[in-house]
């Protein structure tokens, strides 16, 4: 990649996310030396990832090997390294281990991440989801908080009721709780001798008046009915202003949390603001029509990490995967029309409904003036999900394990891998810990502080 043996153009795609994939796809139809670089080795499905953090599926389920997915396109490479600086003059990309890759178009396609509004020391007791990682380690704190509570009960005699406290109420925060309801009032019923997991309360937190705000009101009061017949109890304009081990705060007001997780808000890739042109608030790029950056037409920006305005209704362009696709096709489309010497096309958002699942058979969706709510809704989010779910293997493991888990309502991935420490489990409950979980917390209160 950095030294250009023959006149093919080299187009470098940073992230191999929904963007980035169908970049790399369309891309390898023309005459490009084409490198894909993700500083992870797999693509993750995250409109799944929920699956995994409430047992569901696993993360091999989910997730794809880059390589293995462009392994058909004999002019693309695959490279695992993180993207930490570029030069737009002299068209180079800086790896954070000092080596650069040189471009002749580069695409952008490094997604988004979480924001807790200023209070980044909320992030190691609220954990939010973006990755597989994210994924494990909120199934390790909500399988914990029950074994944990089991343990309490079998040695004092006193069962308390778990608490899992979401913050945020869209799409995320939406499906975390109504997963959450189900695995405590089914999957997890009988499993237990000292507690019963059907006492568990579930508190949705929404800052702004309902949730699902990007969608109708009439389907927001349907997706809260929906969650509030699971057992979710579903506060809005509740404002969270603290996040404390073992508690979060709204107001004044103290609300106890075995375990918290955090669905509240996204900001962009910190590559946006890197890049050195005009960003919004939220660090997304402002391209152009075409999808380039002003004043860098050889530099196009894709995704969630772009900010463009739907021309016809004049709003942001959500992120959502379909935009994200879209948009990484027609970047890549419009650097095929340089080549062939013809004028670049705008780009426009062909929007095919949206969709979002609150548990097992409850959804909403919106396809133009229809609304449709309930189990045809949540059918057909099932059938979206795993036509689009990357790898046939994938697409068949998935929909044998929600076979599965419809018959019998088992969550077959109820693993713990890693620590037992449960950040926030009360001080009397560590009495008993060993010393082991007293090295655990030290390291966990020294990435706090
Ligand atoms: C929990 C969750 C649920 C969602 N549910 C839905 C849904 O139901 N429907 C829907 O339409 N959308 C959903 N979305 C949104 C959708 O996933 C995003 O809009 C989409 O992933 C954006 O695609 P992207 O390619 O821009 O970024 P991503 O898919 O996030 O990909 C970015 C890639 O860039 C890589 N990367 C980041 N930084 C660097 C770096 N510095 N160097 C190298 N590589 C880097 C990452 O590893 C990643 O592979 C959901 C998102 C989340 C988090």
């Amino acid at each position: 990649m950095n030294t250009s043996q023959n006149s093919v153009p080299r187009l470098l795609i940073i992230g191999a996310g929904f963007a980035g994939l169908k970049a790399a796809a369309e891309a390898a139809k023309y005459n490009l030396a084409i490198t894909v670089v993700d500083r992870r080795n797999h693509h993750t499905f995250q409109p799944l990832l929920y699956q995994v953090a409430t047992a569901g599926l696993s993360p091999g389920e989910i997730a794809a090997p880059i390589r293995g997915v462009l392994r058909k396109y004999s002019n693309v490479e695959v490279l695992l390294g993180e993207v930490d600086s570029f030069d737009l003059e002299q068209k180079k990309v800086g790896l954070r281990d000092g080596s650069d890759l040189l471009y002749d178009y580069l695409i952008v396609a490094s997604g988004a991440t979480h924001s807790y509004f200023g209070h980044n020391e909320w992030e190691e007791l609220a954990r939010g989801l973006k990755t597989v990682e994210d994924a494990t380690e909120i199934r390790r704190r909500v399988l914990l908080a029950f074994e944990l509570a089991e343990r309490q009960a079998h040695i004092s005699g006193h069962a308390e009721p778990v608490h899992f406290v979401v913050v945020g109420g869209g799409p995320t925060g939406v499906e975390l709780a109504g997963t959450l309801a189900e695995v405590a009032s089914k999957a997890l019923a009988r499993n237990f001798r000292h507690i019963d997991p059907r006492t568990t309360r579930i508190l949705l937190l929404e800052g702004g008046p309902r949730i699902l705000p990007a969608y109708p009101p009439d389907l927001s009061r349907s997706a809260q009915e929906q969650l509030e017949r699971l057992g979710v109890q579903v506060r809005t304009s509740a404002q969270v202003t603290g996040v404390e081990p073992g508690q979060v705060r709204v107001g004044e007001e103290i609300l106890p949390a075995s375990v918290t997780l955090w669905a509240a808000g996204v900001r962009a890739s910190s590559l946006g603001r890197k890049l050195g042109v005009e960003v919004d608030r939220a660090g997304r790029v402002i391209v152009s029509p075409d999808l380039s950056v002003p004043g860098h037409p050889e530099v196009f920006v894709v995704g969630d990490l772009a900010n463009l305005k739907d021309p016809k209704t004049g709003n942001l362009l959500p992120g959502l995967a379909p935009v994200a696709m879209q948009e990484g096709h027609h970047a890549a489309w419009n650097i095929g029309r340089d080549l062939k010497s013809k004028r670049r096309e705008p780009f426009h958002y062909i929007d095919k409904g949206t969709m979002a699942t609150i548990g097992r058979a409850a959804a909403i969706a919106q396809i133009g003036k229809l609304h449709v709510s309930g189990f045809i809704a949540w059918i057909m989010w099932l059938f979206v999900h795993i036509m689009y779910l990357v790898g046939f293997r994938n697409r068949i493991l998935v929909m044998l394990e929600w076979a599965w888990s419809y018959l019998t309502y088992q969550r077959s991935a109820r693993l713990i891998t890693g620590s037992t420490y449960l950040p926030g489990w009360n001080a009397q409950q560590h009495e008993h810990e060993s010393e082991e979980l007293s090295v655990e917390q030290e390291r966990a209160r020294a990435r706090l502080a």
